[in-house]
């Protein structure tokens, strides 16, 4: 995969020069965590991504260390750091304050986000129901890149597939890419692509990978998400543990992503799990 021509801080412009590699990260809980991610890093650095992003808890739970990590990153690594952002529960006035601090600490992209409802049922606060409200406030606010999410599958609160395709394509349309939730079929990005394109809109969406390193909290996921797991691998992967386990997670992955590389995606983005082992073995397998 060639390096992005331009050193553009616009990932935009990156994926323009693509097809990009991108991780994701979260941020550490605790200060051993946090030298493990430190190291992960580092080495995945290694592989030369376009750019890196790091998940954002809902409702603001992580911000100071979304953002204290987005900025560590950026300061010493040659490559962007772009913060996730969700709007749910948060007012105009402190989102905006937010992007004036990425601003002016040098971070041009953001991943804008909804987020979810809150969990126990309480009514959802703050003044943005939808990511694309979000979009709308970045874009009048700043000159940042901004990013999208996208679920193959469709999204769980969706009534059905066409409401949610409409709804993502003009998302995107006010965007400049989209990232998608992880999936196990490269049809299944395939057909959305399609779909997308259909209704007129030709935006990059990156697909988002996860190496299953961990089945129990990644089919707790995958509910979540709205994504259907393959039970034959997840058999596979249950029946086993440690280098076993990773070698068959790593396999499935590979496919994928080769299927997906093949298909002309414009990038693959990993959801690292903040690990380096199988995020880097695929990338290898790929010759990334
Ligand atoms: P939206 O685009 O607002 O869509 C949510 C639902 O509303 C969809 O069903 C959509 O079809 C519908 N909809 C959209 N617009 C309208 C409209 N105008 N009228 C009616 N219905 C509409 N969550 C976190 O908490 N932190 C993170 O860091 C995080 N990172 C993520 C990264 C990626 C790549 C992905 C794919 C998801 C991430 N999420 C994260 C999860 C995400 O916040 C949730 O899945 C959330 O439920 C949906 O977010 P969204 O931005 O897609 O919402």
């Amino acid at each position: 995969m060639p390096k992005p021509a331009a050193a553009s801080p616009f990932i935009a412009d990156r994926l323009a020069a693509g097809p990009t590699l991108s991780f994701e990260f979260f941020p550490p809980a605790d200060d051993v965590a946090a030298r493990s991610l430190e190291k992960t890093v580092h080495r995945l650095a290694e592989l030369d991504p376009a750019f890196v992003s790091v998940t954002y808890g809902a409702g603001g739970s992580t911000r100071d260390n979304t953002r204290d990590l987005v900025i560590d990153v950026s300061r010493h690594q040659s490559f962007p750091a772009m913060p996730h952002l969700t709007c749910m529960g948060h007012s105009r006035t402190e989102v905006v304050e937010m992007l004036d601090d990425y601003a002016a600490h040098g971070i041009h992209n953001v991943l804008a986000l909804a987020g979810d409802p809150p969990a126990d049922g309480s009514p959802v606060t703050g003044d943005f129901a939808y990511a694309s409200e979000l979009v709308e406030l970045v874009r009048e606010h700043t000159n940042f890149s901004i990013g999208v999410a996208a679920f193959p599958e469709n999204h769980p609160r969706s009534p059905d597939r066409q409401t949610d395709r409409r709804h993502l394509a003009a998302k995107l349309e006010g965007a400049d890419f989209g990232i998608t939730q992880f999936f196990f079929h490269a049809d299944d990005y395939l057909r959305m692509i399609d779909e997308l394109t259909q209704l007129g809109c030709d935006r990059p969406v990156l697909p988002g990978i996860i190496p299953v390193v961990n089945p129990t909290s990644i089919r707790r996921f995958a509910v979540m998400n709205g994504a259907a797991v393959p039970e034959e691998l997840w058999t596979r992967l249950e029946a086993t543990d440690g280098d076993e386990r990773l070698a068959i997670a790593v396999d499935a992955a590979t496919a994928l992503c080769a299927e997906l590389l093949e298909a002309g995606v414009p990038g693959i983005h990993f959801y690292t799990l903040n690990r380096t082992a199988a995020t880097a073995q695929i990338c290898a397998n790929l010759g990334l």
